[in-house]
């Protein structure tokens, strides 16, 4: 076959002679060292044969032994080195954005190139790939996206999803989808790689698909629970005691001791048994519940002192601790730069997946041989990424999860204990280079009575609205069949109240197939919940974009404003100041603007006084300034935000009523009748104080529960006057009575217009809401067709 190369064959030529050409240039052969010493090397014919020999292929092997970086890379060169180059064209998905771009970057430099060549990434709000890129490191979410418009992945060759094990409701998803996938593109490649958990699992999902583990390089690790970590006082007890110079009848421990709470354990007079005892009811009787960060430094402190085994070159080994989230990271780094003062023998890294990639790559550097490490990570470190050269992990046990709140219907992080599967894999995080420790700050109790064995997986424990969107919106209508297809399918009724709460919201039509509105179309598009998405879109299509998206903010986080407990009245007081509008979210959009004001004129010093004054908390704020952008990241994507066009998409920001009922247009069917006194009645009742107390009182209806009452956290809780008849509320919840919170007067035009099909008879009989029976319209029967025109023109502008 010696005739002239077809085009295809030509790259293929080309992309070889490239790869065998930097095969030996010195740069690589360097970083090849490093990379054949990664368990992963010695399996790379294996990875290679069985991925050739099989459409579905399952890897596994501990963290760190070259699965993200290695697999990928084999699989690519072989490609090429075979002469199919030019049809080789990877995605490698990843949970997070921060590990997308991260290990792009690391793969990318281990061939000595840019990014955004051979090897690049896209990610929401950001991509780095060419014409001649063939590995691409993608976010779930992304790949997600790119089917819903090629369904069939047309030109990819292999898609490669990664950390499967962690379950997540997108990989779960995933796994659907390309099941459907590999029934019609025979020729597609799918590698699935996870830590050690459940390969079995994965396999017999696809059909007893080849599996195969990469042993890891694993030492063993010694387990020190609370109980032990109390006790580890007796490992220096017999220092040298010396006399408090403050109080000189009490005997203070040596000033190696770290200071604190810490010190309180010292017992080390009490004999050895009741010592035991007496720390065992100390670590039961402790809130385990509660972070310690006293605690955690005194840990680290006491490794520093302690602990003086070094690493391969002489380096200190580094300290890896585990936190829930980047808030207690936060504190935690504090803690430790208060304990361990500002010496240059250590440094301190945060790593949690709202970094920037920068910060992110300096938990990579090396530090020099006397600097310890010392890493306050989340789960990211659990099994995505790994840092060289721990030895020590502080593991609080604690984890955030997503979690429904029935309250208000909405997904909230909630903070609580890991279950023993991720445990295991954070203590062998210290067991990579050498023998390790873990430190846990739990009990053996609280391991084995309130832990549990795995992560439920998130399809499980979470609401499925947006999930059925996305279904719905790929155009299958049988969101419960498709979904009967999951590894472990989620619950009819589960199921059910995600489609009823998309009709509710409008997102799909009353027809039985349920078939998708204009507006749930977009609403698709974007990452957050139902009625926060309608907010958006309605906040953009009505012209009052910024206030809705810092409403939209504040409603997915939480209120900016703090209360603490010894301070409730002044707290009270100063949210009062920012009060507007008869409502409790614009009162919260006033503050936020209000701080946002200072930190831009007068900067970030000013606005931290600004939260002290006024009750409110900076990192809150500072949150809903993120994920403000996120939205209008999300809103651009989709042509419902334009930059350049800012004023357009403002030009009724100032309208409150129109505020008010876009707030209930999402909030929907949230909603209360509001009876005022009547002052008609007054003598008459005035026969006792309590009967007229009751009679001056304005009081609340809803059509599920009748009367309601405010919660006293409202701002409206001491209002006594209204300007419509209606409010519309957050949650709800009920206890010896049903209280509704967070409440924003509507205006009657705002109930009318967005009340959607269910609530508003067009007929003339009128709207109904409360108990109270119908409130009626009658006049307004002609405006219930106008609404409906309306309504039809507005799904024409959405579309
Ligand atoms: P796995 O996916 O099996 O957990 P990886 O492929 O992520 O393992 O990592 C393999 C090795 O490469 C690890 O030793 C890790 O420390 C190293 N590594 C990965 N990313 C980077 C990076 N950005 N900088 C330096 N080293 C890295
Ligand atoms: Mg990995």
């Amino acid at each position: 076959n010696n005739g002239p190369l077809k085009p295809n064959e030509q790259v293929s030529q080309k992309l070889k002679d490239e790869l065998e050409k930097m095969l030996n240039s010195s740069g690589y052969v360097s970083m090849g060292r490093v990379r054949s010493n990664l368990p992963a090397h010695a399996f790379k014919s294996t990875v290679v044969k069985t991925v050739l020999g099989s459409q579905v292929t399952i890897v596994s092997g501990e963290t760190g032994c070259g699965k993200t970086t290695q697999v990928p890379q084999f699989i690519m060169d072989e490609e090429i080195m075979q002469g199919r180059g030019a049809t080789c064209n990877m995605i490698c998905t990843q949970p997070r954005k921060i590990s997308a771009i991260g290990v792009a970057e690391r793969v990318a430099s281990e061939r000595c190139e840019k990014i955004g060549n051979t090897v690049g990434y896209a990610v929401r709000g950001e991509t780095k790939v060419s014409s001649d890129t063939k590995l691409q490191f993608v976010t779930t979410g992304v790949l997600l996206r790119r089917l819903q418009s090629d369904p069939t992945l047309d030109g990819i060759s292999h898609v490669m999803i990664d950390e499967v094990h962690e379950r997540s409701v997108d990989s779960d998803f995933l796994l659907i989808i390309l099941r459907e996938v590999l029934k019609k593109r025979k020729d597609l490649k799918v590698v699935l790689m996870s830590a050690t958990i459940n390969q079995a699992l994965f396999s017999n999902y696809f059909n007893g698909a080849p599996a195969i583990e990469i042993p890891g390089f694993t030492h063993p690790v010694e387990d020190f629970y609370l109980e032990d970590i109390l006790d580890m006082t007796s490992y220096v007890s017999h220092m040298p005691m010396v006399k408090n110079t403050k109080n000189s009848d009490e005997t203070s421990t040596s000033s190696h001791l770290p200071k604190g709470e810490w010190a309180q354990w010292q017992i080390p007079y009490l004999e050895k048994g009741y010592k035991e005892h007496t720390v065992r009811t100390l670590a039961r009787y402790r809130n385990q519940d509660k972070i310690d960060y006293e605690l955690i430094a005194g840990a680290v402190k006491y490794i520093v002192d302690n602990e003086t085994v070094k690493i391969e070159g002489g380096s200190e080994p580094a300290i890896l601790i585990f936190m829930p989230g980047a808030m207690e990271i936060k504190r935690c780094v504090e803690a430790l730069q208060d304990k361990l003062g500002g010496q240059s023998d250590h440094e301190i890294l945060p790593l949690h997946a709202n970094l920037s990639p920068q910060e992110q790559t300096r938990v990579f550097k090396a530090v020099p041989a006397h600097v310890r490490k010392i890493v306050v990570a989340t789960n990211v470190a659990e099994t995505s990424i790994t840092i060289e050269g721990v030895v020590y992990v502080i593991d609080s046990g604690r984890v955030k999860e997503t979690r429904f709140d029935a309250a208000n219907s909405m997904m909230h992080l909630v903070e609580t204990w890991a279950s023993r599967a991720s445990c295991k894999q954070r203590r062998g995080r210290a067991g990579r280079t050498r023998p390790g420790k873990c430190f846990k700050l739990f009990t053996r109790e609280t391991d084995e009575n309130k832990m549990s064995p795995q992560q439920v997986p998130e399809l499980l424990r979470t609401p499925l609205e947006q999930l059925c969107l996305t279904v719905k919106s790929m155009g299958e209508h049988d969101v419960r069949k498709f979904l009967s297809r999951a590894i472990d399918p989620p619950s009819v009724a589960a199921l059910d109240s995600a489609i009823r709460s998309l009709r509710q919201v409008e997102a799909i039509d009353l027809t039985e197939r349920g078939d998708l509105t204009a507006l749930g179309k977009h609403m698709a598009n974007i990452p957050a919940d139902l009625r926060i998405s309608k907010m958006l879109l309605f906040g953009s299509v009505f012209g009052c974009l910024d206030p809705i998206l810092t409403i939209a903010s504040i409603m997915s986080l939480k209120s900016p404003f703090t209360s603490p407990m010894e301070k409730r009245a002044e707290a009270r007081a100063a949210r009062e100041k920012f009060n507007f509008s008869k409502s409790d979210w614009l009162t919260d959009m006033k503050a936020y603007e209000g701080w946002y004001e200072i930190i831009k004129s007068k900067g970030m010093k000013a606005s931290r006084n600004f939260c002290e004054e006024n009750f409110l908390s900076f990192a809150t704020l500072n949150e809903v300034q993120n994920l403000r952008r996120q939205y209008t990241d999300a809103l651009s994507e989709i042509g419902f935000y334009n930059k350049s066009n800012h004023q357009h998409f403002n030009q009724n920001s100032e309208n409150v009523n129109l505020l008010k009922s876009i707030l209930f247009a999402g909030l929907n069917p949230n909603v209360a009748k509001i009876k005022l006194p009547d002052t008609k009645y007054d003598k008459v009742l005035s026969g006792t104080v309590e009967r007229e107390k009751e009679a001056r009182e304005i009081k609340y209806y809803t059509k599920a529960d009748g009367r309601v009452f405010l919660h006293p956290s409202s701002l409206l809780f001491n209002n006594n006057s209204y300007n419509s008849s209606f409010l519309t509320y957050f949650s709800r919840m009920t206890t010896s009575k049903t209280f509704i919170r967070d409440g924003t007067e509507v205006p009657s035009y705002g109930i009318l217009f967005f009340g959607g099909q269910i609530d508003v008879d067009h007929m003339g009989r009128g709207l109904k809401v409360g108990e109270d029976g119908w409130i009626r319209f009658r006049s307004w029967a002609r405006i219930g067709v106008l609404v409906n025109q309306l309504k039809r023109l507005l799904q024409l502008e959405l579309e």
